[in-house]
C-alpha cells in the first residue's frame, strides 16, 4: 500500500509567499498520488510560528478550500527548529513519512520524488543536501559554508549543505520523540537516531518572495545551539588550552628566575601587562564557554514543553471531546 505522506511546512511572517508555494506543494501531492507513489490520505501540514502577519489567515483560507491542506498553529513564535519539531510530532501518528521543508520555495520540490523512491527502496531518511549555491548571495553562500566548516571542526557532525530539508518516516520520529532536550538542532539530532539514510541533492534556488528570517545573528546563534547541543570538544579544548597556556608560564618563570639570578632583572612592565590582558582574556572567553554549557543545562532541567500548539485548522470540524 502507498504510504500517506506529511508535508511539513514552517511558517513564520510568510503571508508574501504562501500563496505562492501553497499550490507548488499541492500540486507536487497530486503528481505523487498519481504515480501511486503516495496515499490519497497524504497532506500538506503548514506549521505557523506566531506570525505577526496574515500567515495563519491564509493557512486557515487554505484549509477551507482543500481538505489536502492543514494547519497548526505555535502559541508564540519559537523558532524554526521548534516549528518544525512540532510539525513532525503532530504529523508522526497520521501518516508513514513526513518531509520537512521550508515554505519559501528556495529548496527544489521536485527532490520529494525521488526522496520517496529512497524511501520505497527501503531508506528512513533521506536527506536533501544543496548541490550548488550559486543563487546566494556571497556573503551568504560564505557565512553558510563557514558554519557547516566551524560546527565540524568543533566536533559537531552534521550533513554538509544538508538544512531541514529531509524525509523522514515515522518510525523514525517515533523513537525521535524519545530525545527529549530542549536544546533543538534537528539536523544533527536525525542522525543520532540511526537507521538506514541516505542523501538527494538539489539545486538551491532564490526565495520566491518575503525576506529571509536568518540573518548572521541568528545563524550564529544556530551555530552555537548546534555545537553546545552535539559536542563537549570546547570544553576539552579549553583544557588544552590551559595546559598550553601553563606550560609557556612555566618557561616564563624559568627565564624569569634565570634573569633575576643573573642580576639582571629588567624593568618589564609593558610585557608583563600584555600577559594579564591576554590571561584574563582567554579566562573570560573560557568562562563565557562553559558559562554556554552551564546554560543549556539549566535549560535543559526545567524540561519545559518545546511547543504549544494553540490551533489546528481540523478543531473546528472535528471538535473533540466537547460537550460529550
Ligand atoms: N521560520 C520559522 N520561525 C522563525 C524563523 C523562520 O518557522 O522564527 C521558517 C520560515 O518561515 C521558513 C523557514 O523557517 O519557512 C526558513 O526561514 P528562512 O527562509 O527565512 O531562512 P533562510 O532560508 O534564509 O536560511
Ligand atoms: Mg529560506
Amino acid at each position: 500500500m502507498a504510504p500517506v505522506l506529511y508535508i511539513v511546512i514552517p511558517c513564520y511572517n510568510e503571508q508574501e509567499v504562501l500563496p505562492i508555494t501553497a499550490p507548488m506543494f499541492r500540486e507536487k501531492l497530486r503528481t505523487l498520488t498519481e504515480k501511486g507513489k503516495i496515499a490519497e490520505e497524504s497532506r500538506v501540514l503548514f506549521v505557523n510560528d506566531g506570525s505577526r502577519d496574515r500567515t495563519w489567515e491564509i493557512i486557515e483560507e487554505l484549509a477551507r478550500s482543500d481538505p489536502h491542506y492543514i494547519g497548526i498553529c505555535q502559541s508564540r513564535n519559537r523558532g524554526h527548529q521548534n516549528a518544525v519539531l512540532a510539525g513532525l510530532m503532530e504529523a508522526k501518528d497520521r501518516c508513514d513519512i513526513t518531509i520537512s521543508i521550508d515554505c519559501d520555495g528556495q529548496d527544489d520540490i521536485n527532490a520529494m520524488d525521488e526522496m520517496v523512491d529512497a524511501y520505497l527502496e527501503g531508506c528512513d531518511v533521506v536527506y536533501g543536501v544543496r548541490s550548488s549555491r550559486e543563487t546566494d548571495t556571497f556573503f551568504k553562500r560564505f557565512t553558510a559554508q563557514s558554519f557547516y566548516k566551524f560546527l565540524a571542526a568543533m566536533g559537531a557532525e552534521v550533513v554538509y549543505n544538508h538544512a531541514d530539508y529531509r524525509l523522514v518516516s515515522a518510525r523514525v520520529l517515533k523513537e525521535f520523540a524519545n530525545f527529549k532536550e530542549v536544546n533543538l538542532f534537528l539536523r544533527g539530532l536525525i542522525p543520532l537516531v540511526g537507521f538506514k539514510s541516505t542523501s538527494v541533492s538539489y539545486s538551491r534556488a532564490e526565495r520566491l518572495a518575503g525576506e529571509s528570517h536568518y540573518p548572521l545573528r541568528k545563524m550564529i546563534a544556530l551555530a552555537v545551539d548546534g555545537i553546545t547541543s552535539l559536542s563537549v570538544k570546547p570544553l576539552q579544548m579549553i583544557t588544552g588550552f590551559g595546559v598550553f597556556v601553563a606550560l609557556i608560564s612555566f618557561i616564563g618563570c624559568l627565564w624569569a628566575l634565570i634573569t633575576a639570578l643573573c642580576g639582571k632583572a629588567v624593568a618589564g612592565w609593558a610585557s608583563m601587562t600584555c600577559i594579564v590582558c591576554f590571561v584574563s582574556g582567554v579566562q573570560l572567553i573560557c568562562l563565557g564557554i562553559i558559562g554556554e554549557y552551564i546554560g543549556k543545562i539549566y535549560l535543559e532541567t526545567k524540561q519545559r514543553p518545546r511547543y504549544i500548539i494553540s490551533r489546528r485548522t481540523w478543531e473546528e470540524t472535528e471538535n473533540p471531546g466537547r460537550n460529550s
